[in-house]
C-alpha cells in the first residue's frame, strides 16, 4: 500500500464545509486504499501569536473529534496530534538547518502574513512554518500528499529539502508527489463567491461551519449572494454563486450537477427552490455529524485513548527516520 498523510489545523470552533467536501471527505475515502496518516498541526498553530491556551485546547479535541465525526477511523487510520510525536519538532531543526534564509523568505505564506501582521507581531515560528510542514511530512515517507492550493508552494519546498537532503548525505527521505486528489470540491464564501471559504475569510456570514446551528446555517444559505439572471445553470465564471450553491447540494446529495440542472430548469425553479434543497442537504448532512460530534467530544477518556494510541502508531514509523536522519547528518547517537 501506498502511504497518504495529511493533516488540518484546530483553527476556530469548526470546521466549515469547504475542509470537509475539499479535504477531510476525501481523507476518509482514502482510508482502505492507502496506508493513512492524519494528524492535527497544533504546533503550527502557535506559529500566531495570541491564542488562549484554554481555547486552544478545546480547539485540538474538538478538531479531533470532527475528524472522528467525519469518518475517520482510528482503526483503518493513524489519527494523531503533531506535539505528542516530538519527532515533529526535532525534523522541523534540520530541516531549518538546510533551508536557505532567502529560500524561506520567498514564501508566500510567510510574506502575506507577516505583511498583515507586521513586524513586531511576527514570530520566528512563522517563518520556520514550512520547515515544520516539511518535517511532518518526511518523517513517513508518504507517496501522497493531498493539499490545498495554498500549501503547494510549501510542499514543493518539502521536495526541495528532501533532494537536498539525500544528495547531500544519503538517500534517507522520499520526495512527495503533490497530488491534488480527484473531486475534492472547492467551495466558495456565500457572501462573496468570488473568494474560498475560510475560516479566518472576513465575513462569518459567508460561512458554512459544521457545527453552527441549522437554523443559522439554513439563513446563511437562504441569504447566500446570487445575481440577476434569474436562471439556474452551472457557471462558475459568470454566475459563481449560484454554482456554489449547485457544487455543495450535487457534492452532499452525490447528484451530478447536470442532473440538478436539468431537474430545476424543467420545473422552472427559482432561487428560492435551489437555496431552499440546497439547505436541506446541508442540514442532512450536519444533524448527524453534530450529533457524532457531541458523543466523540463527551467521553473524553475515549478521545484521549485514540490519541495516544495514534501517537504511538505514528512515532513508530517516525522515530526510526529521526535517528536514520541524525546519525546521517553525524550526530552522535546516545549510548
Ligand atoms: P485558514 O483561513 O485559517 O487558512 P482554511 O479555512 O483555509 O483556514 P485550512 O486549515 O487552511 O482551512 O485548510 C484545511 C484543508 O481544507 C486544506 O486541505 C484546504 O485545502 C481545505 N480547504 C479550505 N478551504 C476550502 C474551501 N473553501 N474549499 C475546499 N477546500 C478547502
Ligand atoms: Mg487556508
Amino acid at each position: 500500500k501506498q502511504r497518504v498523510l495529511s493533516g488540518i489545523q484546530p483553527t476556530g470552533d469548526s470546521y466549515h464545509l469547504g475542509n470537509y467536501l475539499g479535504a477531510v471527505r476525501q481523507w476518509v475515502g482514502l482510508q482502505d486504499d492507502y496506508d493513512a496518516f492524519y494528524f492535527i498541526p497544533d504546533l503550527h498553530s502557535i506559529t500566531i501569536p495570541g491564542w488562549d491556551p484554554k481555547e486552544l485546547r478545546e480547539r485540538v479535541y474538538r478538531g479531533a473529534a470532527q475528524l472522528l465525526a467525519a469518518g475517520i477511523d482510528p482503526q483503518r487510520s493513524v489519527m494523531f496530534l503533531q506535539s505528542h510525536v516530538p519527532e515533529h519538532a526535532e525534523l522541523g531543526w534540520v530541516m531549518q538547518c538546510i533551508t536557505g534564509d532567502g529560500e524561506a523568505r520567498r514564501m508566500t505564506q510567510f510574506k502575506d502574513k507577516s505583511a498583515k501582521q507586521g513586524q513586531d507581531n511576527t514570530t520566528a515560528g512563522l517563518y520556520a512554518y514550512p520547515m515544520l510542514m516539511a518535517a511532518d511530512i518526511l518523517l513517513y515517507r508518504p507517496q501522497l500528499v493531498p493539499v490545498g492550493e495554498d500549501q503547494r508552494q510549501h510542499l514543493e519546498l518539502a521536495r526541495n529539502l528532501a533532494q537536498r537532503f539525500n544528495s547531500r548525505f544519503k538517500k534517507t527521505f522520499v520526495v512527495p508527489e503533490p497530488k491534488i486528489l480527484p473531486n475534492s470540491a472547492k467551495i466558495f464564501d456565500l457572501q462573496d463567491p468570488s473568494a474560498k471559504m475560510s475560516k479566518s475569510g472576513s465575513n462569518p456570514k459567508g460561512l458554512i461551519n459544521l457545527l453552527d446551528d441549522p437554523k443559522t446555517t439554513a439563513k446563511r444559505i437562504k441569504s447566500a449572494v446570487t445575481d440577476n439572471d434569474g436562471e439556474i445553470r452551472f457557471d462558475p465564471e459568470n454566475k459563481p454563486g449560484v454554482s456554489n450553491l449547485l457544487v455543495i447540494q450535487s457534492e452532499l446529495t452525490d447528484t451530478p450537477i447536470d442532473t440538478l440542472v436539468e431537474r430545476y430548469q424543467a420545473s422552472g425553479a427559482q432561487y428560492g427552490a435551489l437555496k431552499g434543497d440546497t439547505a436541506d442537504a446541508v442540514e442532512a448532512f450536519v444533524v448527524p455529524f453534530r450529533d457524532k460530534f457531541e458523543e466523540f467530544l463527551a467521553d473524553r477518556a475515549e478521545l484521549e485513548r485514540i490519541l495516544d494510541d495514534g501517537a504511538r502508531r505514528a512515532r513508530e514509523v517516525a522515530g526510526p527516520v529521526l535517528a536514520q536522519t541524525y546519525e546521517r547528518l553525524g550526530l552522535v547517537a546516545p549510548k
